[in-house]
């Protein structure tokens, strides 16, 4: 692939922020991406996403904080002399210019020979795989051709950093799966860094080499796809990385095994762990406990720690799961069996069920 993104170490916010009037959109949020990194920044609607995006991008001034591209501080720089590309939901393609000439047009706004713009435009071109398609105008072509125009205009130029802001909003389901891949795919090939803003858990986890986890202009956890998703560092991002089982409870006591607490719950005395360094509950504290539905299983091993009783009030056959919906001493729970080769009806019987303290992640309350 000879697209090359630019030479940069790390892209840098330092306590970023941002008011609107006496609203804080972003409060103090710091964050290093790493050359070659895609970063996912996702969370709920109006977490602050689009507003870190558009600080980045030179669109919003801060009100507080920098941003640095290795040690040269680039805040108070133009969006033009930023030099970064971005990828809009709504595409923003001109309408008026065929595929080649949108994709060209920032080459040509730097004065590139025509030569070197034709060159670098058929490999973007061919990297989006629209080759068949050059001669359209933008109205010609459907949502996700727009969209792979759009990408293929912000990488042509070979920007230091892509920002995305959920470019795939605007397709349907099918289309949105298959362009998760090509992107991450293009965005591999072409050694690109960017951050990609999302408000879907999906895209994040399969898309971003690290995820970023926004609430109320706060950044609340950095990490990877799987840390973020087994490692919760609080009940928001629990919840909004993927259904999970609440169990409020209270600590019992520590266990010998470092990290591995009892905790007394309405389900029984179940043992989990910790995962922030910075948490270490003590004995007749009130927690939170976070199991995932898959985490649980109907197994039985006596003897053994984490084994619990419910009665199935639910089951839905999905073919790859069951998802169960059961009762365990009045507290209502998920189970999803992966791989099932037993359905088990809804019952007045009880049913043993167990967790591994690994997949019980207690969580300050
Ligand atoms: P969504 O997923 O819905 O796009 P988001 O996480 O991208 O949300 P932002 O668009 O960054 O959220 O907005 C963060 C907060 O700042 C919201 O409360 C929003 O209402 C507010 N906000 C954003 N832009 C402005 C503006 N121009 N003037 C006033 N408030 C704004």
């Amino acid at each position: 692939m000879t697209i090359q993104a630019a030479s940069f170490r790390e892209l840098r916010l330092d306590r970023l922020s941002r008011n609107f009037g006496a609203h804080n959109a972003l409060k103090d949020v710091s964050l290093t991406i790493r050359k070659g990194e895609f970063i996912a920044l996702l969370g709920p609607s109006g977490c602050g996403k689009s507003t870190t995006l558009n600080l980045i991008a030179g669109l919003l001034p801060a009100t507080g904080g920098g941003i640095w591209l290795d040690d040269k501080r680039i805040d108070p720089l133009r969006p033009e002399e930023r030099g970064f590309g971005m990828v809009f939901q709504n595409y923003a393609l001109f309408p008026h210019m065929n595929v080649r000439r949108n994709i060209g047009f920032g080459l040509k706004m730097r004065g590139l020979p025509k030569g070197e713009i034709d060159k670098r435009v058929d490999e973007a071109v061919a990297l989006v795989k629209l080759q068949s398609q050059v001669e359209k105008l933008p109205g010609q072509l459907s949502g996700g051709q727009q969209q792979r125009v759009a990408i293929a205009r912000a990488i042509v130029v070979e920007p230091p950093l892509v920002l995305m802001d959920e470019p795939l909003s605007n397709l349907d389901a099918k289309l949105r799966l298959e362009m998760r891949t090509e992107i991450r795919r293009i965005v591999k090939d072409c050694g690109l860094t960017g951050i990609y803003v999302t408000h879907d858990r999906e895209e994040a986890l399969s898309m971003g080499d690290r995820l970023a986890v926004m609430e109320s202009g706060n950044l609340i956890q950095v990490g990877t796809p799987m840390d973020v998703y087994r490692n919760p560092v609080n009940r928001m991002v629990a919840e909004f990385m993927g259904e999970t089982n609440f169990i409020e409870g209270t600590l019992l006591r520590d266990t010998s095994r470092v990290g591995l607490f009892d905790v007394e719950t309405p389900v029984g005395i179940l043992r989990g762990r910790t995962f922030d360094a910075s948490f270490i509950p003590v004995r007749g504290q009130p927690v939170l406990l976070s199991i995932r539905p898959e985490a649980l299983s109907f197994r039985d091993v006596p003897d053994s720690p984490n084994r619990l009783m419910g009665r199935i009030t639910d089951t839905s056959y999905l073919g790859a799961t069951v998802q169960y919906s059961l009762q365990a001493n009045g507290h209502a729970m998920k189970l999803c069996d992966l791989n099932p080769e037993h359905v088990y009806p809804p019952s007045e019987q009880d049913i043993r069920m167990m967790v591994a303290p690994k997949d019980v992640i207690i969580l300050r309350k």
